[in-house]
Parts: C-alpha cells; structure tokens; sequence
C-alpha cells in the first residue's frame, strides 16, 4: 500500500523542527531557509498571525515531472514517493516547468546544476519501514500536525475529523483528488480555507502527464540552448565574484600601504 503524509494546518504551531528534521536526513547545507531551494526541500509558509502552511512535493500519484524527463531520472516509486536519479539527470529543467506545484528546484551555484526536490526519506527511511522524518520529528518535538501512514488510512482520518469537526475544517482534504490525487494530503480550517492559504484551487482532478507532455514536445529545442546560457551565467557570476575578491584584496593592500607611509 502506498504511504503519505498528511498535514493538519489547524494542529501545525509553525515550531519549523520539520524543515530541521528533514535538512539532517537530507545532509542539506546550510541554515533553514525561508523558501524552498535546493538546499531547502521543505519549508513554511506563514499566512496571518497564526497559520502556518508547509510547502513541499506533493508526490502525485501520476507524477508530471516523471513523465516529462527525457532521461527518466523521476520516477514513482510503488511505496508512494516521487524520487530521482541524481547521476541521470541531465538538468534539462522540464520538470520545473511541468510540476504544477512548482516544486523541483534548481542548483544555480553549480556548473553543472541539477534538480533537487523532497524524496519523501525514500532510501534513508520508507525502504527500511520507517516515517518520514519530518513526521517522525513533528509528531515526537513539534505540533504533531504531520502524520505518516498508508494513504487509505490518511484519507479516512481526514474525512472523520471533517465530519466529526464541521466548524473546525475547511470542507475539502487537498490532494485527495487534484491531479489525479497526491501522496501528501493537507486538510486547512475553516476560516482559512485552501484558497486564502495560496493553494490552487483550481487544478483538474485528471492526472496532468500527457497534456503536459504535449505541450512541452514542441520546444525541446529550449533544452541546448537553455543549458547553453545558464552555463554562460555561471562563468559570469563566477567572475564577478573573483573580479570583486581581488578588487577587495588590492583595497585593503593599497590602505596597508598608505598606513605604512603614514607611519
Ligand atoms: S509535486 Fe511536482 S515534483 Fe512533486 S511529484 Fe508532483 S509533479 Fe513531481
Ligand atoms: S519527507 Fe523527507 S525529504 Fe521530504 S520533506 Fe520530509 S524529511 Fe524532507
Ligand atoms: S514540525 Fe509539525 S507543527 Fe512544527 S512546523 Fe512542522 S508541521 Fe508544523
């Protein structure tokens, strides 16, 4: 049976040890960022005072950046999660541009840049028969907002705590059937519904693949050319940054120097 996540928005405090959790199983650089990145595969959103919303891969069932990758570096895994081939990857970007949730992102600091996304702790933990570790790390030091479990199961404490909590929960459990259906599932309050949460609310229940793919066939003469280009502003960047460290190193030489003769 497939396993999922569900995030309760009600329960969710915004106490972030999810995003820590998941950079430590992830070995991601850096400090937890505030939007997703490659260094960044869940983050959160803060939306009012007090609602907080989680953004990472949804894990769609019939996932739209697997079937877009003309390397076949994504795939859907029989346990849920939607992982990837990291030496396969060619940096193509098509999947950026066909998940409709935004999620892939890119490694701009590299020369050869990749994609990076949420795996869903697919190697580290889902193999071995472990929760995530986001939900293992909010259920065990955080709100206990995000559950781990089978998505049948998920689904059906979902509806229960709707019926049993009409005045409590927007009337809709997100990604039970948006694209085709999700392996995270959220569930909003009422007075904050999907649609004042920045949700969209407005995608087909149908699986996105073949229309995307359609669309994306007719320009795969953008993949050189792209490659081409952000390769081009790597070296740039590059050295502008080596332009400017050796501006800063003949400063402080030259006010070295003048100090000198001052003395
Ligand atoms: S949310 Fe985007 S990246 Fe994640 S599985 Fe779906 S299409 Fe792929
Ligand atoms: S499932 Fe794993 S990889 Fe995905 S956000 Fe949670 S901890 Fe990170
Ligand atoms: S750990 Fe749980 S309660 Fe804390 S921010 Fe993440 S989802 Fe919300």
């Amino acid at each position: 049976m497939p396993k999922a996540m569900l995030v309760d928005i009600t329960e969710c405090v915004g106490c972030g040890v999810c995003s820590e959790a998941c950079k430590k199983e992830q070995k991601l650089p850096g400090d937890v960022g505030k939007k997703r990145d490659y260094a960044n595969y869940t983050v959160l959103r803060q939306e009012g005072d007090d609602v907080y919303v989680r953004e990472l891969c949804m894990h769609c069932t019939d996932p739209t950046c697997a079937s877009v990758c003309p390397v076949s570096a994504l795939h859907k895994t029989p346990e849920g999660p939607v992982v990837y081939d990291f030496d396969l990857c060619i940096g193509c970007r098509y999947c950026m541009m066909a998940c409709p949730f935004g999620v892939p992102k890119y490694e701009w600091q590299k020369p050869i840049p990749k994609i990076r996304k949420c795996i869903m702790c697919y190697d580290t933990r889902i193999k071995k028969g472990l929760p995530t570790a986001c939900s293992q790390a909010c259920q065990e030091e955080g709100g206990g907002a995000t559950y781990f479990g089978e998505r049948d199961e998920l689904l059906a404490e979902a509806h229960k705590r709707i019926k049993e909590n009409p005045d409590t929960y927007d009337n809709h459990i997100y990604g039970e059937h948006e694209v085709g259906g999700t392996n995270v599932l959220f569930l909003a309050p009422k007075d904050k519904p999907f649609k004042a949460l920045q949700f969209n609310t407005k995608l087909p229940e149908e699986a996105l693949p073949e229309l995307t793919w359609q669309v994306l066939n007719k320009i795969p003469v953008i993949v050189p050319v792209w490659a081409t280009f952000l390769t081009g502003m790597w070296w740039l960047n590059n050295r502008k940054e080596e332009v400017e460290e050796n501006e800063g190193s003949k400063k402080i030489r030259d006010e070295k120097l003048e100090g000198g003769d001052n003395e």
